[in-house]
């Protein structure tokens, strides 16, 4: 019994410090000014090109399990009691062959069966799980979500994916319609892609909620045709050299395509950690000429985020085994075309 206790409060304290390390925000500050549960702060919502919305949630009418607020940004899900699962949908499906992304921001705690953000089709009839507690995205065919425990879900097939989501975490969801992906992102941080083949479905954005008063705030809801510019910025963040590389060589356009593509661009510890690497270190790795080529084997990755930020391990192994690597100087061209 003792060393079952024991156990429980070891997973409490490591899911918390878990919980703690996925917050946004970077004050204390913040959770000293929590009102009727809600978080108070801004973390997060004014960044360049966020605060755009091109489309919104709809809930249907006669619901009361869901509250709108602070020009329909804000979402409370079962205001009072939980008697089962809240579901929101977006009022338009994602037009085909551009790039979505969207981002919600958990400004409550997170408990109970399930919190999801996803996408879902137009036939999930809402109505249906007011009275049932479950992990409503991706129960079926038809839609796809992420769970806060840190699971996917689709056909009822479920997976660990990601980290673990709460109150404090930005959960973005970047649905590329033109190769069919979708890939969540936490705290502007890519989990890697989740789910495929959705190009031929039409799906919309959806949120499910089996918690009492539990809230999110939608920090913006962005579209854009797929370009290689984007393509290339992604690969470039993930490697500090490179991006310190492109930040000095091209600032104006690393500021113009970072705000553009403003989830894209890597969390303040990454950009602190390119920027502290020694300027010769910085030469040498200029002077090779290879840092451009890694473009063609990250476009062509399926394991896009096996060393999304996993750092400066992964940069170095590729540079040891630089000899090995086959040049590609059409697409290195086009990279840096693309770039600039
Ligand atoms: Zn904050």
């Amino acid at each position: 019994m003792y060393f079952r206790s024991c156990e429980r409060q070891r997973a409490n304290v490591k899911n918390k410090a878990e919980l703690l390390a996925n917050r946004y925000c970077s004050s204390e500050v913040c959770f000293s000014e929590i009102k009727d549960g809600i978080l108070q702060c801004k973390c997060g919502e004014n960044d360049a090109m966020s605060n755009k919305f091109e489309w919104k949630f709809v809930k249907e009418e006669n619901t009361s399990d869901i509250v709108f607020s602070n020009e329909n940004k804000d979402i409370l899900f079962h205001p009072t009691y939980s008697h089962g699962t809240a579901v929101l949908r977006g009022e338009k499906p994602f037009a085909k062959n551009r790039h979505h992304y969207w981002e919600v921001k958990m400004i409550s705690s997170l408990y109970g069966t399930d919190v999801m953000v996803g996408v879902g089709s137009a036939n999930i009839r809402l109505a249906d799980w007011k009275y049932q507690f479950c992990s409503l995205l991706g129960l079926d065919g038809q839609s796809w979500g992420y769970s806060y425990k840190g699971n996917i879900q689709h056909d009822q097939l479920g997976r660990k994916y990601g980290v673990k989501y709460g109150m404090g975490s930005l959960v973005g969801v970047h649905l590329d319609m033109w190769r069919g992906t979708l890939e969540y992102y936490v705290n502007r941080r890519p989990m890697g892609t989740a789910f495929r083949n959705l190009k031929r479905h039409e799906v919309y954005p959806m949120l499910s909620s089996t918690a009492a008063k539990s809230a999110v705030r939608i920090t913006c809801a962005v579209s854009t045709e797929p370009t290689l510019q984007m393509y290339c910025l992604k690969v470039v963040v993930k490697k500090p050299a490179l991006y310190r590389e492109f930040k000095q060589e091209m600032p104006q356009i690393a500021r113009i395509y970072e705000k553009k593509y403003f989830w894209i661009r890597p969390t303040i510890d990454i950009q602190t950690r390119a920027l502290a690497v020694p300027k010769r270190q910085n030469k040498r790795e200029r002077s090779d000429g290879l840092n451009f080529l890694t473009c063609e084997e990250n476009l062509t990755s399926d394991s896009e985020t096996e060393d999304v930020y996993g750092g400066l391990e992964a940069t170095n192994r590729k540079k040891s085994d630089k000899n090995k690597r086959i040049r590609s100087l059409g697409l290195e061209d086009d990279c840096v075309f693309a770039i600039v």
